[in-house]
């Protein structure tokens, strides 16, 4: 927000014009150019100002732009459904469009609760998460969602859920192998079911890979599978919130392929429109949406969901991550940036961890690596090194880690049309901010 704005946002730090974007890179009014290290918010997964996604909109808006879904079928929604289902492994063939990350959460868990009833089950109705995590801003994600400074202060107008200790085995000081790991963090899911009473428990929602609030947290690979085991003993639904990680960016469509795990229901969003209509959805098995469709129909809907022009702007997208191979991009320039990023951990002792998926990728900053505490949270590092990033040209994403309330962690994660000489100049300048944090700072 500044002086000559009547808008309101959560930064009151004053941020230039944006004028164009193309490719990785956008460009502010003044003509500085910069890399755009997080795809915003990751969400320009196939990059700025595609011009044969802009010429498809283009043809369906001199079409119309709008068909009310009660109304009219649309050609757009339909072929979005049918290359999303497409893309997306096997078991997942049913698609619900909406407009963003939160609205495909919270579609998830109304879906997920209208099935138990169709199967009698009208005392599960809770759904347990996991801290820190992230799940979106409306109230019903927020009540899902394990960040406390964005979700207490709205305690207690809505009821907060159960949620369980996310898989942060990086900062574990114990003897366990990663697979022990794994299954100690996966059997927390089981106690809870336990605690909660398994008849009252409606599912168990999760970030495959954790998005801002770990820091492309990844777990051991015997989390995964142990996880859909306990739901499945239980006959709780296991929900992906695939908003983050959905749509290529950790290098396969879906990130539950890397685990070869179905889940019941998934949350898209973010990548799927990538920048070009806000566009959400979320996928489920025949199994589970057909029999709330023979009950009477999902009781659920927004004006917006399923409009043709987000539809063929979404369709686009698919057509642009098929076409120029980018899943497969995402998975090998992944590997590039995480090498660099491991190279950059050796320059700089304040670099804890490095971790991610894909072209799903963070770093985080320690006081101290054997013990792995964090920065001092006054230094407010996380936002400091943002800003000698942006003054030099490179745009990344950061966050407190620890819950929200100290750590620091920045992702990058580019757009999955970036090349290796691409990463190479972006780390270039990503260094170059951190020898000045390291300068300022005697770290
Ligand atoms: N879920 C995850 C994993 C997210 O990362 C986000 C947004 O950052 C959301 C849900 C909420 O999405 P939106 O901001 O589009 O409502």
């Amino acid at each position: 927000m500044s002086d000559d704005s009547f808008l309101f946002y959560q930064s009151r730090s004053p941020r230039p014009f944006l004028d164009h974007g193309e490719g990785i890179y956008l460009f502010d009014e003044s003509g500085k150019r910069y890399i755009d290290g997080s795809s915003g918010a990751m969400v320009s997964n196939i990059g700025h100002s595609n011009p044969r996604v802009l010429a498809k909109m283009k043809a369906q808006m001199d079409k119309a732009t709008f068909g009310y879904r009660l109304h009219f079928r649309t050609r757009p929604s339909e072929e979005l459904a049918a290359k999303t289902v497409a893309m997306t492994p096997e078991g997942l063939d049913r698609v619900f469009f909406v407009s963003g990350g939160s609205e495909a959460v919270e579609s998830a868990t109304k879906l997920a609760r209208q099935y138990a009833l169709t199967q009698g089950q009208e005392s599960r109705y809770k759904v347990i998460s996991r801290f820190p995590s992230y799940h979106g801003c409306t109230l019903g994600a927020l009540a899902l969602t394990g960040y406390a400074p964005l979700r207490d202060p709205f305690a207690p107008m809505m009821q907060a859920m159960p949620s369980i200790a996310a898989p942060a085995t990086y900062l574990d000081r114990d003897n366990l192998s990663e697979d022990e790991r794994g299954l100690k963090y996966a059997e927390l899911l089981r106690d809870r079911i336990i605690e909660e009473g398994p008849d009252t428990v409606l599912a168990f929602l999760m970030e495959p890979v954790g998005g801002a609030s770990t820091g492309a947290l990844v777990a051991p690979d015997s989390y995964y599978g142990r996880v859909r085991e306990i739901c499945d003993e239980f006959g709780v639904l296991l929900i992906y919130d695939e908003v983050m990680t959905g749509a290529g960016r950790t290098g396969k469509f879906l990130a539950a392929e890397h685990w070869g795990i179905t889940p019941d229901i998934v949350a898209l969003s973010k990548g799927f429109g990538a920048g070009y209509a806000p566009l959400g959805a979320i996928i489920a098995g025949a199994h589970l949406v057909d029999p709330v469709l023979d009950a009477g129909g999902f009781l659920h809907g927004f004006t917006y969901a399923g409009n043709p022009m987000a539809c063929s702007a979404g369709l686009a997208v698919l057509e642009e991550i098929e076409d120029q191979g980018l899943i497969d991009n995402a998975a090998r320039m992944g590997e590039v940036l995480m090498a660099q990023l491991h190279i950059l951990m050796d320059r700089y002792p304040f670099i804890g961890d490095v971790r991610g998926k894909g072209l799903l990728t963070a770093f985080e900053f320690v006081a101290d690596r054997d013990t792995m505490a964090p920065l001092p949270p006054e230094m407010d590092a996380y936002a400091r090194l943002v800003e000698l990033a942006y003054e030099r040209g490179l745009i990344i994403y950061s966050r407190r880690t620890r819950g929200g309330t100290a750590g620091d962690h920045f992702l990058l994660a580019p757009p999955l049309i970036i090349t290796e000489a691409q990463i190479i100049e972006m780390i270039a300048i990503l260094r170059d901010a951190l020898d000045a944090f390291a300068e300022e700072t005697g770290l």
